[in-house]
């Protein structure tokens, strides 16, 4: 069996205890990974926290120069990487193979960032006075990831927190952490100081909880689900580090009656059954006009049941299996109470090619009631479509924000104005209008509601890595006058 190790202070370091994780394709442990208890996790921080003045007072463009090099790197060593996430994790190859290319344009953005994230010269209603505030880096960071896309969704981390001057503790998932631990190698070949990134692996309970609540901790940035986002919250309360968390969705798509049918139904397979639905903003909900709905429909039962699901990492595979056995049990819980609730099976809902041993699941189409239907409200996190009609665009879209979630809505139709209006009107953190599940390290990501708060991505994303601290300069040298008046 293949062994993975942590990265702490510059070294690689074997887990406090070790685990085996599984491959989703069939079942079977095929590597060791460790698993940091609480005084690893400390010792982790502790590095960061040594690091950190070192690694602030480099000029900017010297810190992007290293991240540039990670991104080279990360191109270079791209296959690599690819196939150890789909081992992992079950990701298709085709899948990980791309979001690799993402994951390096998300260190270049961030390392182009660097030297442009600055303070500002404050035209201050004092004569005698100089005001400018400075950008500064808040601190030591700890960054929480879940078990889908971990390389990349620790690249929105890592990068802007490297680039704004803060050393940075990440840790990976007890589900897939093999790209991600894989990735410390190129940390160390890049050539950063010795505790600037560390890269953990270990349990919610005893790593996770330990590293947020840790006194040294000024920044905590969490991707995962909403109920762990409130045990992460809570362990702040501690620390009161700055928090943002990326959560869940339950994501609609609107199709209205004037759309392009065939070119939605390829966009709604894109976004439910790629990744096998295990993706934050997977459309698990499909809205469709009654005029159109039946059709849609059809279209979307004959792609589904023509996808070739099998081994994730051959290339012509297109749906691999879900990460975990847990996931597959929580999903068949969920589709069988459906059925219950009134919706009815357009497709799928069984395991697929359990003689493989593997966690696969077939696409599955419910056709749903408005009301009633647990898996039209709750995330799955799986290839399932839940799907409903409605008769008029204020009825979309008061369909399209009844839920708790807000993290992205579909928008498919030719009317200009009608898209705007929706635009506007969805509680949503990401709208995309004829198209779906799109991606640029320009853009923020973020949600509304249980979906969380703050962005990633985007530029205003590295200022959530700093602080600003306003200076005040008195340029007279005439002596202070009345003490006791304020200026
Ligand atoms: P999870 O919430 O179970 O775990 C996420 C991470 O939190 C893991 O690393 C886990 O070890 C850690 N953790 C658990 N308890 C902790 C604690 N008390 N303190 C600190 N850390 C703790 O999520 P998951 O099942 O791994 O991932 C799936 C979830 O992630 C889904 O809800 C999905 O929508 C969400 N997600 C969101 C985004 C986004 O950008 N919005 C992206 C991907 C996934």
């Amino acid at each position: 069996m293949q062994t993975f190790q942590q990265y702490i202070g510059g070294e690689f370091a074997n887990g406090a205890q070790t685990f085996a994780s599984i491959n989703p394709a069939n079942g079977e442990a095929w590597a060791q990974m460790p698993a940091a208890d609480k005084a690893q996790t400390r010792a982790a921080v502790a590095a960061a926290k040594k690091a950190f003045d070192d690694w602030r007072s480099q000029t900017a463009s010297s810190r992007a120069r290293l991240l540039y090099k990670v991104a080279d790197l990360v191109s270079e060593r791209a296959a690599d990487l690819a196939l150890l996430e789909t081992r992992d994790t079950g990701k298709i190859i085709r899948e990980t193979e791309a979001q690799i290319g993402y994951v390096a344009e998300f260190y270049r953005y961030f390392a182009g960032l660097a030297d442009k994230t600055q303070g500002a010269h404050l035209p201050i209603d004092k004569a005698d006075m100089e005001v400018w505030t400075r950008r500064e880096a808040i601190g030591v960071a700890a960054a929480i990831v879940p078990w889908n896309s971990q390389l990349f969704l620790a690249a929105v981390k890592i990068a802007p927190a490297l680039a704004a001057g803060c050393t940075i503790v990440v840790k990976a998932s007890e589900d897939g952490p093999a790209p991600l631990l894989a990735f410390a190698q190129i940390i160390n070949d890049a050539g950063f100081p010795p505790g600037a990134v560390n890269i953990v692996c270990g349990f919610g309970e005893e790593c996770g909880a330990t590293l947020v609540a840790h006194e040294d901790i000024a920044r905590v940035a969490f991707t995962g689900g909403a109920q762990t986002a409130r045990n992460v919250v809570i362990g702040t309360a501690q620390n009161l580090a700055h928090t943002t968390t990326e959560l869940g969705g339950k994501s609609p798509v609107i199709v209205f009656e004037d759309a392009d049918v065939e070119s939605a139904a390829n966009a709604v397979v894109a976004g439910i059954f790629a990744a096998s639905g295990q993706s934050c903003v997977a459309c698990s909900r499909l809205l469709a006009h009654e005029k159109i709905k039946d059709k849609l429909l059809l279209a979307l039962k004959q792609k589904a049941e023509a996808i070739n699901i099998g081994d994730p990492a051959k290339r012509e595979t297109e749906m691999g299996p879900l990460c975990t056995m847990r996931q597959l049990e929580n999903i068949a819980t969920l589709v069988g109470a459906a059925k219950d609730e009134g919706a009815d099976l357009v497709c799928g809902g069984k395991r697929a090619l359990a003689e493989s041993g593997g966690f696969y699941w077939q696409p599955t189409i419910l056709d749903c009631p408005p009301k009633g239907v647990r898996a039209a409200r709750e995330e799955l996190f799986g290839p399932v479509l839940c799907a409903q009609s409605f008769a008029n665009e204020d009825e979309a879209l008061r369909m399209a924000n009844d839920t708790n979630y807000g993290l992205a809505c579909g928008v498919f139709t030719r009317d200009l104005t009608r898209a705007h209006r929706i635009a506007r009107g969805a509680r949503a953190g990401i709208v995309w209008l004829n198209t779906y599940r799109a991606i640029s390290p320009i853009a923020p990501f973020g949600g509304f509601g249980m979906s969380g708060y703050g962005r990633e991505g985007g530029a205003e994303s590295i200022l959530e890595y700093t602080r600003a601290k306003t200076i005040w300069l008195r340029t007279s040298d005439d002596a202070i006058a009345d003490p006791f008046v304020m200026r």
